[in-house]
């Protein structure tokens, strides 16, 4: 069973091809730069690494260029498209609608659309892919897989905003969460080196990456997280500047005579690390300066820090305690550094980190990093979304 996996941007497509069977990934890459002159696909597959430069009009030529690459006499790992069973997307808002994933029909389209106004640069972007690989593939099955799904089972306390009561039921403002499929799958597998019954485990997840969400996992649901209504909320992040008073938002419009657009921008493009020390929105820039003695670097990577470690301690209180710290994604599996200073001063919540280990712990692969005694445990767990997207769409089209 191969099921091809599709993360549409306006501009991108990334793809895998997984065998279901050996759960091995086939072959990936990505297109870049569709619709814009310059286009580029690349591939890797059956050993080889392939980049073609080739004017990709739209996601329809694209996922041709994809679909033409994979069944490459020479270089591909296909014979035909025909052995492509299923193709799983990747949708990043589900609103309220969606709290699982489901087979994408004409319905399920429609929906994604209407709820574009929630997510207004991604949705239009992945029902991009959906069509393209629907005009290219008309009788292969479809899943959605929505980045918001696995949040659903937050409680109201959790996703209301202390906003009119209004502003949920008729304009939709409330907490949705993004990174789920994430949250989901490092929760999953952090259930399983607890080897305890998932109903009993409390875990706060922390994907830190380009962009950066917490969340609490109690019993295997996700109770809270730390984006919200949109990917902004939370820690600061790369660029993003993360929460904030939300008085600044009409001050600073005043202030810099913004428009919406701008300020949009700043708090988005311009802000975050990048925006704190002035020098990159990469951790390994921002820390290498910061070595150098840059104290603004300095101070953005103790900002980001220090506010991952307030969520931990805040969602440990709204769980009723903590079995597992859980690292994933850029940062999270890399940055030994920001997981450093996440764990000092955790020692209160039975947070008994092997510092040593966590300096020298292979990469890429699932590791413990507390002592073995250590009440609450820590580990870095990679991220495996495309897994998680290939399985939900396996099951769907098994049923
Ligand atoms: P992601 O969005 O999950 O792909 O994460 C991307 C971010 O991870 C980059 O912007 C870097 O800041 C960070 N990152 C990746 N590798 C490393 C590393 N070796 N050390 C520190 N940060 C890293």
């Amino acid at each position: 069973m191969k099921i091809l996996v599709v993360n549409a941007g306006s501009s991108s497509l990334k793809y895998q091809l997984i065998d279901m069977d050996s759960r091995d990934v086939i072959a990936k890459g990505l297109c870049e730069r569709i619709g814009i002159e310059g286009s580029l696909l690349k591939y890797k597959g059956a050993g080889h690494s392939v980049e073609i430069q080739r004017n990709m009009k739209d996601h329809t030529d694209a996922i041709q260029m994809v679909l033409d690459a994979l069944s490459d006499s020479e270089k591909g790992v296909l014979k035909s498209m025909d052995e492509i069973d299923a193709v799983g997307h990747r949708i990043v808002h589900g609103g309220e609608k969606f709290s699982k994933s489901v087979l994408i029909t004409d319905e399920v389209i429609k929906t994604i659309e209407e709820l574009t106004e929630l997510a207004p640069l991604h949705n239009p972007a992945n029902l991009m892919g959906i069509r393209a690989c629907r005009a290219i593939m008309p009788n292969t099955p479809m899943v959605g897989v929505f980045d918001t799904a696995f949040h659903q089972t937050m409680p109201k306390e959790a996703f209301l905003y202390g906003l009119p009561y209004e502003a949920y039921t008729e304009h939709m403002i409330r907490r949705y969460g993004f990174h789920g499929t994430s949250h989901q799958y490092v929760s999953g597998r952090a259930v399983a080196m607890l080897n305890k019954p998932v109903e009993d485990t409390k875990i706060v997840t922390c994907h830190l990456g380009n962009g950066s969400s917490i969340s609490a996992v109690k019993g295997g649901r996700s109770i809270d997280t730390s984006m919200g209504f949109t990917p902004l909320e939370g820690v600061p992040m790369g660029t993003r500047c993360g929460s904030m008073d939300p008085a600044i938002v009409t001050y600073l419009m005043d202030k810099l005579s913004m428009d919406t657009k701008g300020v949009n921008a700043y708090m988005n493009k311009k802000s975050g690390v990048l925006g704190l020390s002035g020098v990159s929105s990469d951790f390994r820039d921002v820390e290498g300066a910061a070595a150098d003695g840059n104290e603004r670097a300095e101070a953005a990577l103790n900002c980001f820090a220090y506010n991952v470690k307030k969520y931990i301690g805040a969602y440990s209180a709204a769980m009723g305690g903590l079995d597992a710290i859980v690292f994933t994604a850029g940062i999270g599996e890399n940055d030994r550094g920001v997981r450093k200073a996440v764990l000092t001063g955790l020692e209160y919540l039975g947070v008994d980190a092997d510092f040593e280990y966590n300096e020298n712990a292979p990469r890429g692969e699932e590791v413990e990093i507390s002592r073995p005694n250590s009440k609450v445990k820590v580990f870095v767990i990679p991220t495996d979304e495309e897994m998680v997207i290939a399985s939900d769409t396996l099951s769907l089209i098994s049923k």
